[in-house]
């Protein structure tokens, strides 16, 4: 079976020697008692690998080199060691990484119930970290209130998706950031926006400081975009630090110059991570999963086919290539 390990950690960019694949005999890998063997199917790609491989203290140790890098994925138990409460066929999600085959202890490997319209594949997406953090971020910072101006950057990815679309139900207005003409399109026609605004437009400064104060920023992005929207913000705004991807690569990342504006209208701007809301991610995955199923909100996937793919996929998470979710299917479910 395949594996693919961190092979150097880079300055900046992802870069082609960053990871190598391994082959390795499935021999080696045998259940012992209470776990299970578990066949990959899919996994997540997500900006916060890039923080995995740099050796800094952050809310997950490093990857270190040598080892099979990070990832969260689905997969379906193929060997079940003696007292695993696992059975053969069970589907299941877990830290994998980015391997064909991982042998896992039972509680590692989280069985899934699928609900009735709602597919495996959304608990990668609405139903995984991406869906589970714009929620618990909007709940718990944004706090919007019917009337609210909302605006969310990295807004035709993932988790940003997902914001703009709860922005929605909790009677806000939203605004969209987003790096693309067709992607701001989708933002409007399929998931409901009020306004999405194309960041690599020469006009887009002009155009957004048009569209007034706002109440509420999550924020996907950081640097210069969030620097820009601290200068539009209403009194008593909040702004939830979700994420900062154009930093991520930087060596230096970029400080704020504009920060002076959270005193003078009483902001307030924090952080958050989503492990540590885990005991409440049965309730929100229900009433997500209803919201699914009855056809309210809507979740996208850019499909990159082979394990091997996954560290040239990756990439385009700096890039923009993609439009919703970024996973790679590594076998048949
Ligand atoms: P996305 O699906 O949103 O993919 C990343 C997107 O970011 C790209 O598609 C690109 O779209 C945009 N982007 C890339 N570089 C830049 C840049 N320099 N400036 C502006 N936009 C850029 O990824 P996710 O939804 O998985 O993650 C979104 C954010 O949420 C990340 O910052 C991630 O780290 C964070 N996150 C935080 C969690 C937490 O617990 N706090 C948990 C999960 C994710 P475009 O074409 O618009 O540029």
């Amino acid at each position: 079976y395949k594996r693919i390990v961190l092979n150097s950690r880079p300055e900046g960019d992802i870069e082609p020697t960053t990871f190598r694949t391994e082959t390795l005999p499935l021999n080696n890998l045998k259940p012992g008692a209470g776990e299970v063997l578990v066949q990959v199917t899919w996994l997540s790609l997500d900006p916060a690998m890039r923080g995995y491989i740099r050796d800094v203290r952050s809310y997950l140790p490093p990857v270190q080199i040598g080892e099979t890098m990070r990832a969260q994925g689905l997969g379906v138990v193929v060997q079940a060691g003696s007292k695993s409460v696992h059975s053969v066929g069970q589907l299941v999600s877990g830290a994998f990484g980015w391997t064909e085959f991982a042998v896992m202890k039972d509680r590692h490997a989280e069985k899934i119930t699928v609900p009735k319209g709602v597919q495996p594949l959304d608990f990668l997406n609405i139903l995984g970290s991406s869906g589970l953090t714009a929620y618990f971020g909007l709940r718990d910072i944004c706090q919007l209130k019917p009337g609210d101006k909302m605006v969310v950057s990295g807004a035709a990815g993932s988790v940003g998706s997902v914001a703009c679309q709860l922005g929605k139900r909790a009677g806000a207005t939203v605004y969209a950031i987003a790096g693309s003409q067709e992607k701001c399109e989708w933002l409007v026609k399929e998931l409901g926006v009020d306004k999405a605004f194309n960041y690599k437009s020469p006009t887009f400064r002009k155009d957004f400081k048009e569209a007034g104060y706002i109440d509420a920023y999550f924020d996907n992005v950081g640097g210069d975009i969030l620097d820009m929207v601290l200068t539009r913000l209403n009194k008593g705004a909040r702004i939830a630090l979700c994420g900062a991807i154009s930093q991520y690569n930087a060596t230096k990342p970029k400080g704020l110059q504009n920060y002076l504006t959270l005193i003078s209208q009483r902001a307030k701007i924090q952080g958050f991570i989503i492990l540590d809301y885990t005991t409440e991610f049965p309730a929100a995955i229900e009433e997500m999963g209803r919201a699914i199923a009855d056809g309210s909100l809507k979740g996208k996937f850019h499909i990159v086919h082979g394990l091997e793919q996954a560290p040239v996929a990756l990439p385009m998470l700096f890039t923009g290539g993609n439009t919703g979710k970024l996973v790679v299917k590594v076998s048949e479910e």
